[in-house]
């Protein structure tokens, strides 16, 4: 992980992200913003992005933690909104 910059490091090198799209909200990328090499590619985030980012993925890993939960929260919205459409 790193922080773009387009002020060049220490090897002369300005890891810079201009004309890279966010990874979570497609809009293009000024510098300073977060990036993230992976073993499938890297990513661009505005410091933002992370943390809504951040917020999801934290949601899916609890879902994928506690299954039995999430289907009985789906299935208590099923219900409520048969209840609405039936009233
Ligand atoms: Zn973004």
């Amino acid at each position: 992980m790193s922080v773009t910059s387009p002020i060049p490091d220490e090897n002369g090198i300005a890891h810079t992200a201009l004309g890279q799209p966010c990874f979570y909200c497609y809009n293009p990328c000024t510098d300073p913003v977060v990036h993230w090499s992976g073993s499938t590619g890297a990513i661009y985030l505005h410091p933002a992005c992370v943390s809504a980012l951040f917020i999801r993925l934290g949601r899916d890993v609890h879902e994928a933690e506690c299954p039995a939960y999430y289907r009985q929260v789906r299935e208590g919205l099923r219900l409520l909104a048969e209840r609405r459409r039936s009233a």
